[in-house]
């Protein structure tokens, strides 16, 4: 292996080590250790992996652009005008007119006053979060957030009041009892372990009625919901009543790093104070071109949509023809069984029929609830959503309950 025998600090005997050995033990025991297992392919519906050639169905990258030709072009264009690192922070040295084309061009496709890039989702909820609300302010946040919104809560130092999954009830009670300063609700639109969607027109009902601020996640609902492609917001005509629309560079766009749609102010707010903004090195101008030109591809290409929804509907009609329960409301399906040991096995026998899907297992989701969790592509043809339905019906595959 690729591990280097050395003596003090990082030597095995070293103290972070035998804590390291010990709670990797107790993972092992519950089925929770994880292991990386690298590519060796780009990204798309088949892929490589440890000798193997896979029908992927593990990736976000929903309309198949992580590897298009328009987007690989314009990257790589940028890169021969521009270098690879940009060096520093966008504050400092590290802004260029890519990064400032991409915020206007983004800001066009959400019809919203203003954008502003952060380096990854993670980096914009958690950078976000303790920028709105602080000690003395409430945040009230959907059980089943994705974690780069429950860590931005907790940094924010707000208090914070977990509301029932989708539960609009209980969050106007919530909302009715807290008493703060400033109250903000935070929820992701399209759960990314459960593909539903959140009930935005009421929350956003709800919201107006206590005079609390609204923050949604879109990760992955960009690129998937929409007439244009830009969302639940844009498929609810919520744009306008919603105070930040988070959405993600990552999933259907193909690329790396997110942004936020929102107003002027509170973008000028966040470059002065959104820590992982202004104290982390600048997305490389390559990837602002390569997420212009995924952009072009959603607003000038929907039939990239309509075959990333016509495989959703064959998935979801498929899954339902065995009993299993399936909506198609996202381009995320997740076929829960139970404990951690359950998932794997399942995931193990569906990759020996030449499908990859990975398991999902606590803390990811809840415990009792690990999953396989399918992700449809535009790239995947019906042949490979058929193998997808084939091998989950040849290994007997029941959800939880329903044995
Ligand atoms: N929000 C949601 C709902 C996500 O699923 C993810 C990624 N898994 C993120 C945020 C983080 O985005 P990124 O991968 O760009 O950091």
């Amino acid at each position: 292996m690729s591990d280097v025998k050395q003596e003090g600090v990082g030597a095995s005997s070293a103290p972070a080590s035998g804590w390291a050995r010990e709670e990797l033990a107790s993972l092992q025991a519950r089925g929770l250790r994880r292991y990386l297992e690298p590519l060796d392919s780009p990204q798309g519906p088949v892929v490589r992996v440890g000798g193997e050639t896979l029908v992927n169905f593990s990736s976000n990258d929903y309309l198949g652009l992580a590897a298009s030709a328009s987007v690989r072009a314009a990257a790589i264009a940028a890169v021969e005008r521009y270098g690879l690192g940009t060096g520093a922070s966008r504050l400092v040295v590290g802004d260029t007119a890519v990064h400032h084309r991409l915020e206007a061009r983004l800001a066009a496709f959400e019809r919203a006053e203003a954008v502003l890039l952060f380096n990854s989702g993670y980096a914009a909820n958690t950078g976000i979060l303790p920028v709105l609300v602080g000690p003395g302010d409430a945040v009230f946040s959907d059980a089943l957030n994705h974690a780069s919104l429950v860590d931005g809560c907790r940094l924010s130092r707000a208090r914070v009041v977990v509301f029932p999954h989708a539960d609009v009830e209980a969050l106007t009670k919530a909302l009715e009892e807290t008493p703060a300063r400033r109250k903000l609700v935070v929820t992701d639109t399209v759960f990314s372990m459960d593909g539903d969607v959140a009930p935005l027109r009421e929350i956003v009902a709800a919201c107006r009625a206590h005079g609390a601020a609204l923050m949604v996640d879109e990760a992955h609902a960009t690129g998937v919901l929409g007439a244009r492609g830009a969302g639940l917001c844009e498929e609810l005509g919520l744009e306008d009543q919603v105070d930040l629309r988070m959405g993600t560079l990552s999933k259907a766009l193909g690329g790396q790093g997110a942004y936020v749609a929102t107003s002027r102010v509170v973008a000028d707010l966040l470059i002065s104070r959104a820590r992982p903004f202004i104290y982390s090195t600048a997305l490389p101008a390559a990837m602002c071109a390569a997420a212009e030109a995924a952009v072009e591809a959603v607003e000038k290409d929907p039939a990239l949509r309509e075959r990333l929804w016509r495989n959703i509907r064959r998935f979801s009609d498929g899954l339902r023809s065995m009993g299993l329960r399936a909506e198609p409301r996202s381009a995320v399906f997740p076929v829960v069984l139970g404990g951690p040991e359950r998932a794997l096995e399942a995931a193990r026998k569906l990759r020996e029929a030449g499908v990859l899907v990975k398991a999902i297992r606590p803390p990811t989701v809840p415990e009792g609830t690990s999953r396989l969790r399918f992700c449809l592509s535009a790239a995947h043809t019906l042949g490979h959503v058929d193998l997808a339905l084939e091998s989950l019906r040849g290994v007997g595959v029941h959800q939880r309950g329903e044995e």
